[in-house]
């Protein structure tokens, strides 16, 4: 009864004494509780890395599509999203980038929701496969294309393919709708990327036809190969990238519109394939750098998600060997660490301050 406990502590001050000594005398905790930082640390660590990283030259557009290749490689903007939809940003918002291999993360949210997580783990599968993201040497290591996931493009346009709706425009409806949802507007497809990538996509034709003979594609793999295609072009700038990231953060809950775009559930699913599989045969290097769940793409974005915390995004075009841009895993693996995003570092368990994470 709390009324008997009072009265025995009053009745007992000594006791009170006690305890008190006994918890000034307890070890300090083994991690160090950290209070979320505030909206100036918050400003300032976005500032900081795009002073640092502004001028950085490494890497190189890719040019395997030749509408990226005219990308200015200048272009260099960063944005972080809280879950009570505070956007911050630092250099170019303005400038649209094709969202490429990022898509491949929402339109597995849309298959995930339609279809549940059961769907996705049998075909494509959730294992990542150590190779290029258009590595068709990955298709015929394992199985006929078994061992694969829904971030290379095997699994991606495999997941394409399983998008519900009738006919190619119904389907493109919804996967525009699911990423519109996310990012909080309309967005639209950058018809040059789209065209230059549709009259070069050879490879993926031919690893969409691998796919359909193994049996991962039921019908019509041309198409999928389209509407892949077609979703890589979606228009994007850092902070539509952001809300998409920091919408996974959120709990599938678009914290700007206040949309739910995914169930809260189906999320940690979606993360652990980020996690696993987000950056293409360098995501070891990544997780073990950050512990973020992140997808790149080959237009220069690189989304990154700390749940709870915030949602990330860079957009910079010039990329490294792996395919992933430079100067977006330099910023937001150094924006993360000045914010404590890291999901793997223990935090102290004592809440009591109330900000405590
Ligand atoms: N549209 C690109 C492709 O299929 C996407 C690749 C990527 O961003 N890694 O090659």
């Amino acid at each position: 009864m709390p009324s008997n406990i009072s009265r025995r502590a009053t009745a007992r001050p000594w006791l009170i004494g006690i305890a008190l000594a006994a918890l000034a005398l307890q070890p300090p905790p083994t991690v160090a509780a950290q209070r979320a930082p505030s909206p100036a640390q918050i400003q300032q660590a976005l500032d900081a890395a795009y002073a640092k990283y502004k001028d950085l030259k490494e890497g190189k557009n890719a040019d395997y599509i030749p509408a990226l290749a005219k990308v200015d490689p200048q272009v260099f903007g960063i944005s972080l999203v809280t879950p009570d939809g505070k956007v911050y940003t630092a250099g170019d918002l303005t400038t649209e980038v094709s969202i490429q291999s990022v898509s491949k993360v929402f339109t597995l949210a849309r298959v995930i929701q339609d279809e549940g997580e059961a769907a996705i783990l049998k075909n494509p599968g959730v294992d990542a496969t150590g190779m290029k993201f258009n590595s068709i040497v990955a298709i015929e290591k394992d199985k006929e294309g078994s061992e694969m996931n829904p971030l290379v493009n095997p699994g991606a346009i495999t997941t394409t393919s399983m998008v519900r709706g009738g006919s190619a425009d119904a389907v493109w409806k919804a996967i525009l709708q699911t990423h519109d949802d996310f990012a909080g507007r309309r967005l639209a497809v950058l018809e040059d990327v789209y065209k230059s990538e549709a009259e070069t996509n050879q490879r993926n034709q031919a690893i969409g036809a691998l796919m359909y003979a193994y049996g991962h594609i039921k019908a019509n793999p041309s198409q999928a190969v389209d509407i892949y295609t077609r979703q890589c072009a979606i228009g994007v700038n850092a902070k539509d990238l952001a809300i998409m990231a920091a919408t996974l953060a959120n709990g599938g809950k678009n914290p700007v519109t206040g949309k739910q775009a995914i169930d809260q559930r189906h999320v940690p699913a979606v993360l652990a394939v980020m996690a696993t599989a987000g950056l293409y045969d360098d995501s070891g290097k990544w997780l073990y750098r950050t512990g973020l769940p992140a997808k790149s793409g080959v237009g220069g974005g690189l989304i990154a998600v700390s749940p709870g915390k915030f949602g990330i995004a860079v957009v910079s075009p010039p990329l490294d060997e792996a395919g992933n841009s430079v100067r977006a895993q330099k910023a937001i693996a150094d924006i993360s660490d000045a914010l404590g995003g890291n999901p793997y570092a223990p935090r102290a368990m004592n809440t009591a301050a109330g900000d405590v994470r």
